[in-house]
């Protein structure tokens, strides 16, 4: 079977009930293809990494939005472990401080972004500003409207600057956000993670999925695209997230630094 087609075409609509959360290509969870194609990807993302750090030209930042227990903790845990630390900062956005909220709405995910030769992920981002923000009203929708423009001329700017960037919607159903929710009930270790507050927000699963389609449709542009991941399961999430991982690192084609001149001749004592 085909890959799933993850990206949202510049332009294009898009019903996210026309996209199953629980696609999976026809593969199984334990099918040796899964682990092989997953360790392979894993592999090369860590040797494109450190020609990436050491060309010290271009970033590339991951963006990661979802619903409340849609996973982005832990795509961030399976796909980033192989990763050199050194490399990758991983910032999270919780709702603003009064700081943050005494500046613009980019101004603290500007001074997150990556430096030449890093890896940036964001748990969470500016796309918050037009979910969250947008669906419980938090500011006027002449406000909010006005974002959708302001963040793709903020990301055209990071594209010219040298940062690629990933965007990557982890796509749940409501049924499997309800199963993860009570798994964290059920499990005293897991109670930290659980919110009541995460069922405020399941109650406008609606609002938040045309919020979502708007996201996807008014910022997937060609430097910076949408992907729709479906990830009901973990498995083949944490696949289609690290192999296009890779297929981006393997697109943006670091190359080893010229070295110093004469080095054949070095001869070390
Ligand atoms: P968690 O990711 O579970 O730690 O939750 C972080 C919370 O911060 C979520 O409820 C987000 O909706 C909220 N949040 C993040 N960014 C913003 C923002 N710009 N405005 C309001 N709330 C936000
Ligand atoms: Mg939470």
């Amino acid at each position: 079977m085909a890959k799933y087609p993850t990206l949202v075409k510049p332009g294009s609509k898009i019903s996210l009930s026309d996209h199953d959360p629980r696609a999976c290509e026809g593969l199984k969870k334990k099918a040796p293809e899964v682990k092989q194609r997953r360790d392979a990807a894993l592999e090369r993302i860590y040797q494109l990494q450190e020609m990436l750090w050491a060309e010290g030209e271009q970033s590339l930042l991951i963006v990661l939005q979802a619903m409340d227990a849609g996973g982005k903790d832990g795509t961030i845990r399976h796909v980033m472990r192989g990763l050199n630390p050194q490399g990758v900062m991983v910032s999270s956005f919780k709702a603003p401080n009064p700081t943050e909220l005494a500046h613009d709405f980019l101004w603290r995910i500007h001074r997150r972004t990556p430096g030449r030769g890093t890896i940036g992920v964001f748990n969470r981002s500016h796309y918050e500003d037009v979910l969250v923000v947008r669906v419980k009203k938090l500011v006027a929708p002449e406000i909010w409207e006005k974002r959708y423009n302001q963040i793709n001329e903020f990301e055209e700017l990071l594209c010219e600057s040298g940062t690629r960037m990933l965007k990557l919607y982890l796509h749940i159903s409501k049924e499997e956000q309800k199963e993860r929710l009570q798994a964290r009930l059920d499990n005293p270790d897991k109670h930290w993670k659980f919110s009541t507050g995460d069922l405020a927000e399941r109650k406008r699963w609606d609002d938040y999925m045309e919020a979502f389609e708007a996201m996807l449709e008014r910022c997937s542009t060609e430097c910076s695209p949408w992907h729709v991941i479906p990830s009901d399961r973990k498995w083949y999430r944490n696949l289609v997230v690290a192999e296009l991982v890779r297929d981006t690192l393997e697109d943006m084609a670091p190359k080893w630094p010229d070295p110093e001149s004469g080095l054949a001749d070095v001869v070390i004592e």
